[in-house]
């Protein structure tokens, strides 16, 4: 029998994405979402989606609006933090070449236009507690005692999903720290000229510090300091303030790293412990009628500016083929089967990067930047288009 009800949990970009992609189907859907209003969900700093993200989105026809809501980067540029740079890629070509663009934009600003488009089907304040499966469906039970029944359940719930814990019936791995911490911000720009328009900036470090930044727009810069958990271990934290104690560890840093870190509100500076799923140690991410959709089921590190997009490509993915299959179960399991390959390429090749960029010793570090310097502008770039766009893999495949 067709699916004709949905219950999605959790309103963040993979649930969302779903929920749009089976309402488009003409399923009924409700997503319940624990937080309270609307507006709670709307936090957090500026990221990128790239090009596979709007070949995804498109599916859906919102690559032209989340694009609008965005400023597209042209250029991608690995420094070290002597200021060398050492690899460029011009982005502009591939976006010609894709037909889609890469854009940096305020993760409030892509949540607000994906709430906006699943409507009244989210209910707020609404915290999933656990369910029930059986032959003919799913019964979800919500924190207020309210229970809802559906053909199908989907845990778009994050990392520390209450869905996976339910299906693992309360067996389940914690996730893997990846030993270092981003602190992500959004600051307005220190001056007209200090952070061109249209280039992402990638700068590694000595000491296992790292630091992204990127202009949103006419006024604002968002940007990622990665300090790894050594460094994080001996900051100050009793009696300076976040601002402070980066903007001691990024003294000697090139411009503008210092300025923007002094032009940004230190209550704007949220610091996240990095982590991940290893996936030879993940089980199923779904079972009958329960499946699971980005950080629920595979969270990854920020390392290959991928998690979100595979949460909107999970999404697209799994909403065409509960639509299009009479059994919930094949189109669960068909889901996996289709995006596992690629998902844990991401995770393993994102958690690879990782550790590079923890090295810390002068003469590592020195050997990492020859490194970057010779093969980040040619076969780590080549390997990374492939990974996004997928060769071989066929993603967006129903
Ligand atoms: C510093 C940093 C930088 C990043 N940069 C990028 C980037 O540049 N590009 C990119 O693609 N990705 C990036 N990511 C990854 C990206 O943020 C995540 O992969 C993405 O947000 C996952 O979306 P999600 O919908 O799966 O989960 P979430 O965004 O975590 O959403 C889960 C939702 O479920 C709700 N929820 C939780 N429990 C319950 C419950 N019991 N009942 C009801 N609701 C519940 C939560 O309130 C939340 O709204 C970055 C991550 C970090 C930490």
């Amino acid at each position: 029998m067709r699916v004709r009800k949905a219950v999605v949990v959790g309103a963040g970009i993979g649930g969302l994405t779903t929920a749009i992609g089976l309402r488009q189907a003409g399923i009924d859907v409700t997503v319940y979402e624990r937080r309270t209003e609307p507006g709670r969900l709307l936090t957090g700093g500026g990221f990128m989606l790239w090009h596979n993200v709007f070949v995804a989105l498109r599916r859906l026809a919102l690559d032209e609006r989340v694009e609008k809501v965005g400023s597209r980067i042209d250029f991608h540029e690995f420094r070290s933090d002597r200021g060398r740079r050492l690899a460029r890629w011009a982005i502009a070509p591939e976006s010609a070449r894709i037909g889609a663009p890469a854009v940096a934009l305020r993760r409030s600003a892509l949540n607000a236009l994906l709430l906006q488009e699943a409507g009244d089907a989210v209910v707020m304040g609404a915290r999933f507690t656990g369910f029930e499966q059986d032959a003919d469906g799913v019964t979800v039970r919500l924190a207020d005692g309210t229970r809802d029944r559906a053909d199908v359940l989907i845990g778009a719930d994050g990392i520390r999903s209450a869905v996976r814990g339910s299906l693992r019936r309360g067996h389940d791995m914690a996730p893997r720290y990846a030993g270092y911490t981003a602190w992500q911000a959004i600051a307005e720009l220190p001056g007209e000229d200090v952070v061109p328009t249209g280039t992402f900036f990638n700068l590694w470090g000595r000491g296992g510090l790292r630091f992204l930044y990127c202009r949103l727009n006419e006024r604002e810069v968002y940007w990622d300091a990665i300090t790894s958990d050594r460094v994080s271990a001996s900051f100050d934290m009793f009696r300076k303030d976040k601002r402070a104690v980066l903007g001691e560890a990024y003294r000697d840093w090139p411009q503008p790293v210092p300025r923007i870190l002094a032009a940004t509100g230190d209550e704007a500076i949220l610091p996240i412990d990095i982590c991940d799923r290893p996936p030879d140690r993940e089980p199923a991410w779904g079972y009958g009628r329960v499946v699971l959709v980005g950080d629920a089921a595979h969270p990854m590190t920020l390392n290959l500016s991928q998690g979100a997009g595979q949460a909107i490509e999970d999404g697209v993915v799994l909403s065409g083929l509960l639509a299009g299959e009479d059994d919930v179960a094949a189109a669960v399991a068909g889901y996996e089967r289709l995006r596992r390959p690629r998902v844990d390429a991401m995770v393993r090749g994102a958690y690879r990067i990782g550790e590079l960029g923890k090295l810390r010793g002068a003469l590592a570090c020195r050997t990492r930047d020859a490194f970057m310097w010779a093969f980040f502008g040619t076969f780590a770039k080549k390997g990374t288009y492939r990974l996004m766009m997928d060769v071989g893999h066929r993603p967006l495949e129903r």
